[in-house]
């Protein structure tokens, strides 16, 4: 058997030579133009990142947690966007893994992971972000099939995606115990996409309203038991937040990276910037980076080795939020030592900047994550 650590390896190799070679020359222009990178499904597909986490029998990579944030973090170095193309591939695919029956799976996985198919994860509403439990969306059930009706809003591949995996509430009212996961299928009738999002950052990224008009959805197309959705969207946020966390310290890495090779590039600081204080903001930078890396890589260790104490939540939280204000605090610096040169788009960092700000948001607010940790801790004895 391969030891996990050369398999890992493997996955950072092939990770960082796509960024490298197809990635990194499309990242400027894929931010431009705001377009979503068709070209790269095609590749991510080709070397298996569209399927990290899918089981073998149902012909994905089968792979961990630690390679999923590993495969995030070295395509993140050089486009958060396309690296998030992974991220919601996993988080979309996730309930049914945990929790759907096998049928669902035949029907939903081997067409993610061998025929170039996309799935997106439909939580948010227009009145229902943070306090996710008051999803209004309704599934009502009328003899064998679901008829659901409702808007999801800030979805991520709303647009391009095969099949959605949408959580709804089949008891209004009872919140928690109420929400349920479907998958839902393209085409189906009733489902159609709203308005697409224009960004400030991640803008190669697609961003739509979903619509659901009186959808039909089978009861075979439930995901796992009718009340099951909350604890199927906490276990798949558990694992897909420390993969934000690599997100954003690719990202941050990313910026440092440019630096170093900009200032080694013209022989070094001047003494003006060494006056500004330049050296030590790129030794902060890097520390920071490191120990948002260490924060990461822990909790996805925790998940792979199912490892006793911090509960998996507050270490998930504490990467995603940790790591993403620490690639704020980069870039928003990478930009500061460039001067006016760093506000312009001769430098790639400001596109970082501007991702930045989007993964402090996304996939619970870093607001929200500190309250997860607060609330784990002082509930514990
Ligand atoms: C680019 C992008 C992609 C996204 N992709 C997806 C996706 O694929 N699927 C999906 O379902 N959603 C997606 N979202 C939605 C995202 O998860 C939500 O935007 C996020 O959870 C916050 O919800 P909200 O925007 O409604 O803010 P609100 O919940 O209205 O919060 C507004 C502000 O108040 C703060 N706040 C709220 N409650 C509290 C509290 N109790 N205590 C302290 N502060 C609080 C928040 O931190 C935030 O700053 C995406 C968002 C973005 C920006």
């Amino acid at each position: 058997m391969e030891d996990v650590e050369q398999v890992r390896e493997g996955w950072r190799e092939k990770a960082s030579e796509v960024a490298k070679h197809i990635v990194a020359p499309r990242a400027a222009e894929i931010d431009e133009k705001g377009e979503f990178a068709w070209d790269l499904v095609e590749a991510f597909s080709k070397y298996g990142f569209l399927s990290l986490l899918i089981p073998k029998e149902y012909e994905g990579m089968d792979t961990d947690i630690t390679s999923f944030c590993i495969v995030v973090e070295e395509l993140a170095k050089v486009c958060a966007a396309s690296a998030l193309l992974v991220i919601v591939q996993t988080v979309g695919t996730m309930p049914v893994v945990l929790d759907g029956t096998n049928e669902l799976k035949e029907m939903v996985l081997p067409r993610l992971a061998k025929e170039k198919g996309l799935i997106c994860f439909c939580l948010t509403e227009p009145d229902s972000g943070s306090d996710a439990a008051s999803v209004r969306t309704k599934a009502l059930i009328e003899g064998d099939h679901y008829v659901i009706n409702g808007r999801k809003c800030f979805i991520t591949n709303g647009g391009v995606a095969d099949f959605y995996s949408v959580f709804a509430t089949t008891r209004p009212g009872k919140r928690i115990e109420g929400i349920t996961g479907f998958v839902v299928e393209k085409g189906t009738r009733g489902l159609s996409i709203g308005k697409t999002e224009e960004k400030m950052g991640i803008r190669g990224s697609n961003t739509t309203e979903v619509v659901l008009e009186d959808v039909q959805v089978p009861v075979t197309q439930r995901i796992g038991d009718e009340g099951a959705g909350w604890w199927q969207m906490m276990r798949t946020l558990n694992r897909s937040r420390p993969a934000i966390g690599a997100q954003a310290v690719g990202l941050a890495q990313g910026a440092l990276d440019y630096l170093i090779q900009f200032f080694q590039g013209k022989g070094g600081v001047t003494e003006r910037e060494d006056r500004f204080g330049v050296p030590l903001m790129l030794a902060d930078m890097a520390v920071e980076i490191e120990a948002a890396r260490a924060l990461v890589y822990k909790a996805a260790n925790m998940l792979d080795e199912k490892v006793k104490g911090t509960p998996v939540q507050v270490l998930s939280a504490m990467s995603k939020y940790f790591a993403s204000d620490v690639a704020m605090k980069v870039t928003t610096d990478a930009v500061q030592v460039l001067q006016w040169e760093g506000l312009t788009q001769r430098h790639p960092v400001e596109r970082m900047m501007r991702d930045a700000k989007v993964i402090q948001i996304f996939e619970g607010t870093n607001q929200i994550q500190r309250m997860v940790v607060a609330h784990t801790l002082l509930k514990a004895k």
